[in-house]
């Protein structure tokens, strides 16, 4: 599973460029580079046929110096202990980026949700809880959403949680125990699309950085999930324009530009994306065409936005990137090998780190609105978020200009300079 391995070897090389400028203690290079705990958890399920079959499931806590764990859990068949190991670790350096007071967490279930009924997906779920509930809770460890998980199996999950506590200890508001839940079950205004409109103030404050003009860059975006489909919706909402999105089963490239919206509904009539090139009603070759994952990596775009899984840019492919700028919407697309070969051709890249923190950013307001019984408007979590993640792109931009160095190292530096301050204390 060559995937997941990357991802920690690349946190670990990142940490290693770190030390090199921060000269780490060598108590803190130990606990940078292991997670504070690991659980590992078999569980069983009842299934529709009535046989009982048991899965794999992950959290892995990473380090919780400035607040209790984040991070969100994921379904996936291919999900490994080293790939939760390395997002766990990425949460912690991103909400620190983010400067949002959570340490880093991550989970997931090896299991293909998408062979699951909707009632086994949700006895999956509710087990999974039943099996790690005694290591969350709104003040130790605050799951949410990743990769296959969405706000209704958020809600199933803090039902769960809260009967559990409830029959164990004295029944109270445990709300706060998850994110990114639906509204009607203490969710914030503004969650489910909070990742892609931080990605979008991201980019757009990037292109006032370098004097560019939205409606002149044209991107394409690998992902058409929660992620890739809101980044879209509010990049053409900014004026850019979208010339190709893409799907696991490929994607589609218009030139003269795509509509987000209509292309979610064509995709959601007919499985994928790819095939979604019609403009309106009318369907015609000449509006676009089908387009391979590969291809729409090495498209020759203004801004490419991986919004899909991990190490999708690697020594293989970096060279054929023709992008001015790469925006990391998903954790880890970019190998440390592709990311030096993008640097020395004078490819920009906004690191995940940065670039996604919009979802834990509104994540930690949802969690603020439960601990104080309070339900923000979109209005006031929108500006909130604007205003965090314009003062993060800030932040590591400036670093990254007095050091002569790239976002990635400006925002690990900045990030691990800040952990370490808090596990000093
Ligand atoms: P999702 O499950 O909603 O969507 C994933 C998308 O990727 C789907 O369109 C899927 O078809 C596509 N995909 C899967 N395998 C692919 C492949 N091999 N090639 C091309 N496309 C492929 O997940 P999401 O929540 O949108 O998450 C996407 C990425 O963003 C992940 O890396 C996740 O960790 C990261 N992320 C998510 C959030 C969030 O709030 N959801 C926050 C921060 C980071």
């Amino acid at each position: 599973m060559k995937r997941m391995n990357n991802a920690f070897k690349n946190y670990l090389s990142q940490i290693k460029k770190v030390d090199k400028v921060l000269k780490f203690e060598p108590w803190v290079k130990e606990r940078l580079k292991k997670p504070q705990k690991t659980i590992e958890v078999n569980f069983p399920v009842k299934m529709d046929n009535g046989e009982t079959r048991m899965f794999r499931g992950f959290r892995v806590q990473f380090n919780n110096s400035r607040g209790p764990f984040k991070g969100g859990i994921r379904f996936h068949p291919q999900v490994d202990f080293a790939e939760i190991k390395a997002l766990a670790a990425w949460m912690a350096i991103k909400c620190a980026v983010a400067d949002i007071p959570f340490g880093g967490a991550k989970g997931g279930v090896m299991v293909d949700p998408k062979k699951l009924s909707e009632n086994e997906l949700k006895r999956l779920s509710k087990g999974y809880v039943r099996a790690i509930y005694q290591e969350i809770g709104p003040d130790l460890d605050v799951p949410a959403p990743d990769v296959n998980t969405n706000p209704k199996i958020m809600g199933w999950m803090v039902d769960e949680y809260t009967k559990v506590q409830s029959a164990k200890c004295k029944a109270q508001n445990y709300l706060a125990a998850f994110t990114g839940k639906p509204i009607d079950k203490g969710g914030s205004e503004g969650r489910v699309e909070a990742t892609g409109v931080g990605g979008v103030i991201v980019v757009a404050t990037l292109a006032q950085k370098l004097k560019f003009k939205n409606e002149k860059l044209k991107i394409a975006i690998q992902g058409f999930g929660n992620v890739g489909y809101h980044f879209a919706y509010f990049a053409k909402e900014a004026g850019f324009k979208i010339i190709a999105v893409s799907d696991s089963q490929g994607g589609v490239f218009v030139p003269q530009g795509l509509d987000p919206l209509a292309t979610l509904k064509c995709k959601k009539e007919s499985g994928q994306v790819a095939g979604c090139y019609c403009v309106g009603s009318v369907c015609d070759l000449s509006f676009g065409r089908p387009i391979s994952n590969q291809e729409l990596l090495e498209l020759p775009v203004d801004i490419l936005v991986p919004a899909a899984l991990e190490n999708v840019i690697t020594q293989e492919n970096a060279a054929k990137i023709k992008a001015k700028a790469i925006i990391e919407m998903a954790n880890g697309p970019v190998t440390t090998e592709a990311d030096e070969i993008l640097a020395k051709r004078g490819i920009m890249t906004v690191p995940d780190v940065l670039a996604n923190s919009g979802g834990v950013t509104v994540s930690y307001f949802e969690w603020l609105q439960n601990k104080k019984g309070e339900h923000w408007t979109k209005e006031k979590v929108n500006r909130k978020l604007k205003t965090k993640i314009t003062k993060a792109f800030n932040d590591v931009w400036k670093e990254s200009q007095e050091r002569q160095i790239s976002l990635r190292d400006a925002a690990y530096i900045l990030a691990i300079q800040r952990i370490i301050k808090a596990m000093e204390k």
